[in-house]
């Protein structure tokens, strides 16, 4: 790799952004990761090697991609600012982009991810210091639709990372917290201060690591059945899961059955249930 380029000097990358007429924008969540120690703790939790197929996020200017590039992975990229794009493709990793090593899908990625997995299969690893505006729907959208990698690794606010972590019963419980422990094993595996990123955000982040399960809890012709149901039962959070599932304009009578042959008592709440038991409950509610 030619490039070689200091992802850490918050000088030369605004150089850079300014000989080329860019500017930082707040609307994408442009956050630079600037601390080389984290860039690299990052890369080797994903396990990134030679010959892999891995799926960055928003790589903004390339400070993971090239990391991710001289693991020897194959990166596929999906960036939405135009300018970062022509540096990636001008400057940066025109060398890996005509050799196939490098795969630049320029534009909003809530849309072109899906066209990409169509075609080409889910890779072995999503890492990505993602966007903040985007990264909980984002996630979400890879799990729905069922584009489940081995691994996945994302930076992101504390906050949804603690979503993503939390258990039945914790304060930070939600129907985000169901699905995305639905396929996977998911771990806080260390903070990112604020002064790790340029420009420094309000909030501290984590990087969480996210690892597929041996076996999910439902079978793949459940799937779209257990997230209505998911949906359903938070989209209240005082209110009882009985009273939650009336919106999935089912029967009193079909709901009351469900939830009995669930072992599940009308007047509990969703953010006490575990995935297994709303598995369970979606399954009784077909
Ligand atoms: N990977 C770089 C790093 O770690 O320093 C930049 C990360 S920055 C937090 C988020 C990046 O995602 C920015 O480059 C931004 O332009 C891009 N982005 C924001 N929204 C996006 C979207 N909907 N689709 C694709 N990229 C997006």
């Amino acid at each position: 790799m030619s490039w070689d380029f200091d992802y850490s000097a918050v000088n030369s990358i605004s150089n850079l952004l300014e000989e080329n007429g860019l500017n930082m924008t707040r609307k994408f969540g442009q956050n630079f990761l600037v601390s080389r120690a984290s860039l690299e703790k990052i890369v080797s939790l994903s396990g990134a090697c030679a010959g892999m197929k891995v799926w960055e996020v928003g790589p903004g200017i390339g400070a993971l991609t090239s990391l991710l590039l001289k693991s020897g992975a194959r990166v596929t990229a999906f960036e939405i600012d135009r300018g970062f794009c022509r540096i990636l493709r001008e400057k940066a990793f025109a060398d890996e982009l005509e050799n196939g090593q490098l795969k630049l899908i320029e534009g909003d990625a809530l849309k072109t991810w899906l066209p990409e997995f169509e075609e080409n299969g889910a890779p072995d690893v999503i890492c990505a210091n993602l966007p903040y505006n985007v990264g909980s729907v984002l996630i979400g959208s890879f799990i729905e639709h069922r584009c489940l990698p081995p691994l996945m690794v994302y930076t992101l606010q504390s906050e949804v990372v603690h979503r993503i972590c939390a258990k039945p019963g914790d304060e930070d419980y939600s129907g985000f917290s169901v699905v995305t422990s639905l396929d996977y094993e998911n771990r806080e595996a260390f903070v990112l201060k604020a002064g790790n990123f340029w420009p420094a955000p309000n909030v501290d982040s984590s990087v969480v690591e996210m690892r597929r399960k041996e076996q999910s809890v439902i079978e793949q012709a459940d799937a779209q059945n257990f997230f209505n149901t998911v949906h359903a039962l938070f989209a209240q959070r005082r209110k009882t899961v009985k009273n939650n599932l009336k919106a999935l304009k089912l029967s009193s009578q079909t709901i009351d059955g469900a939830l009995e042959r669930a072992g599940i008592p009308a007047t509990e709440r969703a953010e006490n249930l575990s995935v297994s038991q709303i598995a369970r409950l979606s399954k009784e509610l077909i």
